[in-house]
């Protein structure tokens, strides 16, 4: 058997019932075409919140819930982990994250991306120079604008709100946090917001927890997107946004892991916390939220998001479950057999992996549930690496080792 990307995937657009077809058809390829019924195939889950630096743990908030997260950002400052991760690395205001040990920090945010299945993350944090982008094996989205909120403004770095969403030019995303909470100024945001001019179509509105129906309405009509980020939403506020009021808007919703530090360990628990707390919406529904809404919410390509008749983006994940969604939903690293993002493996099992022309040296290996794992890079070295810098061991939760 012979996998090669970007010529012999033929799929329906999304996966579907008629995709036990198409692994009947594999099933009768000639040699050098994928066999492999034994997977369902998704194309890779794009996360569509997240702080790659910040992907610490446990969590800061010992006084969850709060009524603004405004409270909780300044609270997290002082908090433990915060401290701890500090020794790793202190921002110094300016936010450049290809300095000192940043990217350490990222790179821990794209291995938890990762060993659940994305291939394309928004790292919510003021722009950085092109290297940063490259650094990354997967998609760091880099074409957008942003302000961290309309509460506490870009405290972070960036110009004001409205001069970045004027510099998106409407060609790409422009992404803010707004009303993350439930009291007075979370709930006079989106009037701000609104009178500012940023309810636009190419706007990316993070949690909006505090919008009335009316305003998510006026979001729907508008095009604007809203991202939840349902655990970082029920942990810090106790709340998500009206999601049943954003699906008969017609609102383009997405999911968002948030970093660790007040949400979910990733995208995969996200979606099932996502469908333990919203059990009335279809899995399939679900599913769109990582997948075609996220495109269209962060001016992707349309090689993501849904499977092509010859893609270079690629996630198999073994079959547990008869429905592909469910399938999908109940999956952790270990299920997750190959992820392939432009044309080349990124994790998945050795067997599958070894299919590709791949130099040794890009890559290592670890045991997961009596099964060998082939990962780009070597996160396992950068545990190390983290916990010789902190003087003892770290573990973090979504590194699927100890
Ligand atoms: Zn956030």
């Amino acid at each position: 058997m012979k996998i090669k990307p970007g010529k012999t995937i033929h799929s329906p657009h999304l996966i579907s019932s008629s995709w036990l077809n198409i692994i009947s058809k594999f099933d009768k390829s000639p040699e050098n075409e994928i066999r492999l019924p034994q997977y369902y195939a998704y194309p890779p889950l794009i996360n569509s919140h997240d702080h790659l630096i910040g992907n610490w743990y446990p969590k800061a908030g010992d006084n969850a819930p709060y009524t603004t997260t405004d409270i909780w950002v300044e609270e997290m400052k002082e908090s433990q982990p915060y401290l701890e991760r500090n020794k790793i690395w202190i921002n110094d205001g300016k936010f450049h994250l290809i300095r000192g040990n940043a990217l350490l920090l990222a790179d821990l945010g794209i291995y938890k991306n990762i060993f659940s299945g994305c291939a394309v993350v928004q790292d919510h944090a003021p722009n950085q120079v092109e290297e940063y982008y490259r650094h990354f094996p997967i998609e760091v989205v880099r074409n957008y604008k942003q302000c961290h909120s309309i509460s506490l403004g870009n405290w972070w770095g960036g110009k004001t709100a409205k001069e970045e969403w004027q510099e998106t030019r409407g060609i790409m995303p422009f992404i803010l946090h707004l009303g993350e909470g439930t009291n007075e100024k979370a709930r006079t945001a989106f009037a701000r917001f609104e009178k500012e001019g940023l309810l636009q179509p190419n706007t990316l509105i993070i949690h909006g927890i505090s919008l009335t129906d009316d305003e998510i309405k006026k979001c729907g009509a508008a095009g604007t997107s809203i991202c939840c980020c349902p655990k970082s939403n029920l942990f810090l506020i106790g709340k998500t946004i009206d999601i049943k009021a954003c699906l008969e808007a017609g609102v383009n919703l997405v999911l968002g892991t948030d970093s660790t530090m007040s949400g979910s360990i990733n995208l995969l628990e996200e979606m099932r916390i996502f469908r333990d707390n919203f059990p009335e919406i279809p899995l399939n529904q679900i599913f769109t939220f990582v997948s075609i809404n996220a495109r269209k919410a962060l001016f992707l390509s349309d090689q993501y998001g849904e499977l092509k008749d010859r893609t270079e983006e690629l996630l198999l994940i073994r079959k547990k479950y008869e429905d592909p969604f469910e399938n999908l939903l109940e999956a952790n690293p270990e299920d997750i057999a190959l992820l392939v993002h432009q044309g080349k493996p990124i994790y998945g099992d050795e067997e599958l992996i070894q299919n590709f022309q791949i130099s040794d040296a890009d890559y290592s290996e670890f045991e997961l549930s009596g099964s060998k794992k082939i990962i780009i890079g070597d996160p396992l070295r950068l545990n190390h690496k983290i916990d010789s810098i902190l003087g003892y061991h770290k573990t973090l939760p979504y590194l699927p080792f100890s």
